[in-house]
C-alpha cells in the first residue's frame, strides 16, 4: 500500500536489476521507491519533476552522464533531496565524490560500496526515513536509551598570581549524535527535552556519563574538575542534591570536583524548593555557578541572595570587550562586584589573546572560550592540556630539555 505522505526515494541506475533490489529495500524502509535510467540532464529532469524525490539514490557509474555531473546537475538546480551514493569504484573515488557533493552543499547522507550488503541499505535508508521527520521527545527519549547522546568538553583555565594560566576544569556539554552523520548541538534539542519532562533523563545521563570520564582520567592521573549544566527543571526537584551526593560517593570523588553550572534563567523563580536544593547542594560542597550572567535576566538581588561561588559572565558580553569600551566597563565592573560578593569570576567566550590579557588585568579568576579551545571529544583533553600547558611554560620546558 503506497500513501501520499511517504517520503519518496528516487533510484538513479543503469542497470535494472538493481533498481528494482533498491526499490524494494527503500519499500522496506518506508520511502515510495521511484526507479529511472536517467543517463541524460533532460533525463534527470523529467525524473527529478515527475518524482520529486526526498531522497535520491545515485550511482556514480552511469553510461553517458557519470554520477559526479549528476551531482553537479543537482546542485546547480538547488535539488533539495538528500543523496546517498552507491557505486563498485574504490573507496578513495567514492570519498572524492561525496566530498565533491558536500562541498556543494547537498545533502550527502553517505556512500555505499557495490556489491552492497541489502542490511547495510536498508539501515542507512531507514535512517535517511528517521530524518526527514522532525525531532520528537520520543526521539529524544530513544536517543538516551540507546546512548546516541555524546559529551564534548571544554577547557576552563585558572589564572594565576604570575599570570599564567592552568586548565583546571572541564565543561561537559551534551551533544546528540544523529545515526544521518549531524552531530546536534543542545540549544536543537535541550529546550524541546525540557518542555517535555525529559530534563532528569537528560541531567542523569550527562551527570553519569560525565563523572565516568572524570574517574577515568584520574585514573590515568590528569587532574581536571568537571563543570555540569543543570537544568532549570531540577532546580525543583528536591531530591536532587542527595541523588548527586550518592553518585559522587559511588565514584569517591570529592564534591568540590564537581561545578554546576545554573543559568539566570533557571534560577529566577525564587521559590523556597529553589533556595532549599541550591543551599543544600552548597552544604554538601558541590560548587555552584551562575551561568551566562550580563544577558539581562538577573538580579542583583537574585544574585546576593542565593548561594552561589561564582559568576561566569556571559560570552555574549566577553567577546566584544577589545572592541567595545561599554563592554569592557561592564566586565571589569561584574569582576569587581563578584569579587565584593566573595564569588569568583570566571568569563566565558575568550577567542583571542588579547581578550584573556584584559580579563587578566580586570582580575578575573578563569576564562574559557575558542583561544584556549573548543569543545572537544573526552580523548582529545588530555593533549589540548598539554598543549596549553606548554603554551603558558616554554621557560620552564626549555630549562627542562
Ligand atoms: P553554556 O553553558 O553557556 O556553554 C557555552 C556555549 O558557548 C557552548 O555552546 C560553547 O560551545 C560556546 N562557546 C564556548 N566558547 C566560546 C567562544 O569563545 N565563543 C563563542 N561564540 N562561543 C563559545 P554549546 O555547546 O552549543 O552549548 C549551548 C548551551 O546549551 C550551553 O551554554 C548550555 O546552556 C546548554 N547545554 C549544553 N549542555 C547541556 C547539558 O548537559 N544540560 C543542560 N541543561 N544544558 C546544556
Ligand atoms: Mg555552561
Ligand atoms: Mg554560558
Amino acid at each position: 500500500m503506497q500513501r501520499n505522505d511517504q517520503p519518496v526515494l528516487l533510484v538513479l541506475d543503469d542497470d535494472q536489476e538493481i533498481v528494482d533490489v533498491i526499490c524494494t529495500i527503500g519499500a522496506q524502509a518506508g520511502f515510495r521507491p521511484v526507479g529511472s535510467a536517467a543517463t541524460t540532464p533532460k533525463e534527470l529532469q523529467t525524473a527529478l519533476a515527475a518524482s520529486r524525490p526526498d531522497v535520491i539514490v545515485l550511482d556514480l557509474q552511469m553510461p553517458g552522464q557519470d554520477g559526479v555531473t549528476t551531482l553537479r546537475y543537482l546542485a546547480d538546480a538547488g535539488v533539495p533531496a538528500r543523496v546517498l551514493l552507491v557505486t563498485g569504484m574504490d573507496e578513495r573515488t567514492i570519498g572524492a565524490a561525496e566530498q565533491y557533493g558536500l562541498r556543494r552543499g547537498l545533502q550527502v547522507l553517505g556512500t555505499l560500496q557495490k556489491p552492497f550488503d541489502p542490511d547495510d541499505l536498508l539501515a542507512q535508508l531507514e535512517r535517511a526515513h528517521a530524518a526527514l521527520r522532525p525531532i520528537t521527545p520520543a526521539d529524544l527519549q530513544n536517543a538516551i536509551t540507546h546512548d546516541e547522546l555524546m559529551l564534548y568538553y571544554q577547557p576552563t583555565i585558572r589564572r594565576f598570581a604570575d599570570g599564567t594560566w592552568d586548565v583546571a576544569a572541564v565543561e561537559a556539554l551534551l551533544r546528540w549524535k544523529r545515526p544521518i552523520r549531524v552531530i546536534l548541538a543542545p540549544d536543537s534539542f535541550i529546550p524541546m527535552g525540557e518542555a517535555h519532562g525529559l530534563s532528569r533523563a537528560m541531567t542523569d545521563w550527562v551527570i553519569q556519563h560525565g563523572v565516568e570520564q572524570l574517574k577515568g582520567w584520574q585514573a590515568s592521573r590528569l587532574r581536571v574538575g568537571l563543570r555540569i549544566n543543570i537544568a532549570a527543571k531540577l532546580i525543583a526537584d528536591v531530591a536532587f542534591p542527595d541523588r548527586l551526593e550518592t553518585i559522587l560517593a559511588e565514584h569517591a570523588l570529592h564534591p568540590d570536583m564537581l561545578t554546576l553550572e545554573v543559568t539566570e534563567t533557571a534560577t529566577l523563580d525564587q521559590t523556597p524548593e529553589t533556595l532549599d536544593i541550591l543551599t543544600r547542594l552548597r552544604i554538601k560542597e558541590i560548587n555552584l555557578a551562575i551561568d551566562d550572567f550580563g544577558i539581562g535576566y538577573s538580579s542583583l538581588t537574585q544574585l546576593f541572595r542565593m548561594p552561589f561561588n561564582e559568576m561566569k559572565i556571559d560570552k555574549s558580553l566577553v567577546c566584544k570587550i577589545p572592541e567595545s569600551k561599554e563592554a569592557a566597563i561592564m566586565v571589569d565592573a561584574l569582576v569587581g562586584l563578584a569579587h565584593k560578593l566573595n564569588l569568583t569570576v570566571c568569563a566565558e567566550g575568550v577567542e583571542n589573546r588579547e581578550t584573556l590579557e584584559m580579563l587578566g588585568r580586570f582580575g578575573s579568576d578563569c576564562a574559557q572560550g575558542f583561544y584556549i579551545s573548543p569543545p572537544v571529544p573526552a580523548a582529545e583533553i588530555p593533549r589540548i592540556i598539554a598543549a596549553w600547558d606548554q603554551k603558558q611554560r616554554p621557560a620552564a620546558q626549555a630549562d627542562v630539555g
